[in-house]
């Protein structure tokens, strides 16, 4: 209590029942700075991060407002649902029906399904392609088959779910973000249009409030080749509602869109690349200084082996131009460039014996701040604090009674946890020099399993530096296509070659650094940024967000082991009861010299044939050894149970860590958190799908 007897409000995190109630929280608006200059506008354009919603799109929005429409009727869990729904929209039908324990089966016209179905069958909905070419069509088709089998037809609402969903969250956001004054008066919302239900809503808004001044700008495409683009239109609500139609061209609208996520980091799908161009088309009418807000349909994660691909662009003869080679290692070198140790960490930790707080030789610690705005600085803001959920079903299934809280890391900016340590080991150079000075012409070669490659692609996008990513061939190909949509080069090194051979990522790395002038390696293995990301944000936000809830409990898997590593210190600082566990593959010595050998394994982005100098052994309490199936069978049971699109080190995580809780017999009250590395992204072609499941035998009962 205050002086005056008045409640001093405090602030507190928050955790969610489940991944749906972390699908409340707002989108943020970032401005397009770079585009801004590159096309001397004088009127501001925000795009809205629509892809960093739970299941990656806009439509996730609508999904949740339909199934609770057909729950205020009566529809419930186990219940059979019908809907006609195509591509990322029928991702979100489908996730929200996960997490709601609905059983729907998808209808959409030939072809829509394409570029989803590996997802669609990991969230265990089944799908029905129709013989048919339009929406109209399949949506007659689905209300008969819907009647035939007395399934309940999701489509009464999808309309209707757009259109409130939009007018009460998508448009109450932006103009949350005007009321704070983060941005001006909005002159005009810019939208892709599949339905158009979304743009209707959000001009109704408008409308209903008075504010006739605000355009809203529907974006079709020429001849509806971009997926999920003006296939669907409901041109009545288009006009009741005074929304104003443009169209782009197909390829231009690729072009364009690789283009922004190059030169912004907005990692966008095509039909939001159109409308930023359409905005950069209509800031040019408008009056000086207006505010136009672009809102993004979803991200690129349906587009890796689609227009974001060049193998594609070639193979469909599209007038896009393709990514021209970037720098290749001389094959010989200087065997001195090799001379390199990553088990040692540059600078030293020292703990005072009294606060047990940590402190580092090098590096000034940041303070936590717990709050997201609006409105970013650079979409690199769009890093952190990612939402705490509780599983709902997992454990039980498992024969575990505590508390399992999972962080979906899955949701910040770039898709994975390792966009920390690459915002901060970009910020720790620029600030210091070290381990490289970051001047305008830099370029940073990175050796990585991928995601770290991703975080440093996006900030060096953002930040206007060159990279280079050196990865085993192990890694996935959609992680090579993200970052070199991100302007990377990127360097495939044999998945054999030890740490120290000048083949392996890391030996490339280090020659290439040698080669090429001004080159910068930030070393994840070495940077105190790494372990640092994590003590001052990852930790502090869970912390922060449990609240008054003890942990007993957290777990995680590790790789350079800086998220252990940062996150376990400060856990022990502040919680000292609380135990960590750190999750190592079979194959991998970091829990120490192995009972088994240096082998291969599945799992990307945990485990090395060495101990890292960002991997503090002596701050983690015990280890797990774990097992690619396992990993994989939970990463799946997860996506399916609960609608959580987390990757194979996520599945890991979790596996080990109801392990943990039935070997310690954890009672109902004891709370665990695990994090989710990332999501399902970077492994569509991997293990979401049952063929390569099935050949690895991932799948044998
Ligand atoms: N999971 C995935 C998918 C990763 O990419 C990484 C990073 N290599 C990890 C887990 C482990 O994180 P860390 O390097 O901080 O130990």
């Amino acid at each position: 209590m205050s002086q005056n007897g008045v409640q001093a409000s405090v602030k507190k995190g928050v955790t969610y029942n489940t991944i749906l109630e972390a699908a409340q929280r707002p989108t943020p608006l970032v401005p397009l700075r770079k585009l801004k200059v590159e096309h001397q506008l004088q009127s501001d354009i925000y795009v809205k991060l629509e892809y960093l919603n739970v299941a990656g799109s806009l439509e996730d929005r609508t999904a949740d407002k339909a199934f609770q429409f057909a729950e205020e009727i009566g529809v419930v869990r186990g219940d059979e649902v019908f809907v006609t729904a195509g591509g990322s929209t029928a991702i979100s039908y489908a996730t929200v029906a996960a997490v709601k324990g609905i059983k729907l089966t998808i209808y959409a016209p030939k072809g829509e399904f394409a570029l989803v179905d590996t997802v669609l069958h990991t969230l265990g909905m089944p799908t029905v392609e129709l013989p048919v070419a339009t929406y109209s069509e399949a949506r007659a088709l689905t209300e008969e088959a819907a009647q035939q089998k007395g399934a309940f037809n999701l489509n009464k609402f999808t309309t209707n779910a757009a259109f409130v969903a939009n007018l009460q969250k998508t448009a109450c956001e932006i103009e949350r973000a005007v009321n704070n004054k983060s941005i001006g008066k909005v002159g005009a919302v810019v939208i892709p249009l599949n339905t158009g239900a979304p743009a209707a809503g959000i001009a109704a808004y408008y409308k209903g409030t008075g504010d006739h001044g605000v355009r809203v700008v529907g974006v079709t495409c020429k001849k509806d080749t971009i997926p999920e683009m003006g296939l669907d239109l409901k041109n009545d609500l288009l006009q009741e509602y005074g929304v104003e139609k443009r169209e782009v061209d197909e390829e231009e609208a690729y072009s364009f869109t690789r283009h922004l996520i190059g030169t912004e980091g907005i990692m966008a799908g095509p039909s939001s690349g159109a409308a930023v161009l359409e905005a950069i088309k209509l800031a040019k009418e408008l009056p000086a200084g207006s505010t136009i807000v672009v809102v993004l349909q979803d991200g690129i994660r349906n587009y890796l082996r689609h227009f974001l691909d060049d193998d594609w662009i070639v193979a469909n003869k599209k007038n896009v131009v393709t990514r021209k080679d970037g720098p290749q290692p001389n094959s010989t070198y200087d065997p001195k460039v090799l001379v390199y140790d990553p088990t040692k960490l540059a600078g030293e930790w020292t703990q005072d014996p009294e606060t047990k707080a940590w402190s580092h030789s090098e590096v000034e610690f940041n303070q936590f701040n717990p709050e997201r705005p609006l409105v970013l600085d650079t979409v690199l803001d769009a890093i952190g604090k990612t939402p705490l959920v509780k599983l709902q079903h997992v454990p039980k299934a498992h024969g575990v009674k505590c508390n399992v809280y999972v962080k979906c890391e899955y949701l910040n900016a770039g898709g994975s946890t390792k966009d920390r340590i690459a915002k901060r080991m970009v910020e720790i150079a620029e600030k210091t020099g070290k381990p490289g000075k970051l001047v305008p012409g830099v370029t940073l070669i990175e050796p990585t399993s991928g995601n770290t490659g991703i975080g440093l692609s996006l900030a060096s996008a953002v930040r206007g530096y060159k990279c280079i990513i050196t990865m085993p061939k192990k890694m996935s190909k959609e992680k090579a296509i993200a970052m070199a949509s991100l302007g990377s080069t990127i360097i495939r090194t044999p998945n054999e070659a030890g740490f120290d051979s000048p083949h392996s990522h890391i030996g490339v790395a280090l020659r290439l650094k040698s080669e090429i002038q001004d080159a910068v390696v930030l070393d994840q293995y070495c940077n105190p940024g790494n372990p640092l990301a994590h003590y001052e944000q990852t930790a502090e936000e869970i912390i922060y967000d449990m609240g008054d809830k003890h942990i007993d409990l957290v777990v995680l898997t590790a790789g350079t082991g800086g998220t252990v590593t940062g996150i376990s210190r400060k856990i022990h600082e502040r919680i000292p009861t609380a135990k960590v566990v750190g999750v190592d593959p079979h194959g991998s010595i970091l829990a120490g010299p192995a009972e088994t050998d240096i082998d291969f394994y599945e799992v990307e982005g945990i485990g090395y044939d060495f101990l890292p100098g960002t991997l503090d052994t002596s701050a983690i309490d015990y280890w797990a050894k774990s097992h690619d199936k396992e990993s994989f069978l939970m990463a799946r049971e997860l996506i399916r149970t609960e609608g959580i699109l987390c990757g194979g080190s996520s599945g890991c995580a979790v596996h080990y860590a109801l392990e943990e809780c039935k070997s310690l017999n954890l009672p109902e009250d004891a709370n665990v958190v695990v994090l989710l590395p990332d999501g399902i992204r970077n492994y569509i072609t991997k293990f979401l799908d049952d063929d390569w499941m099935n050949e690895r035998h991932f799948l044998d009962a």
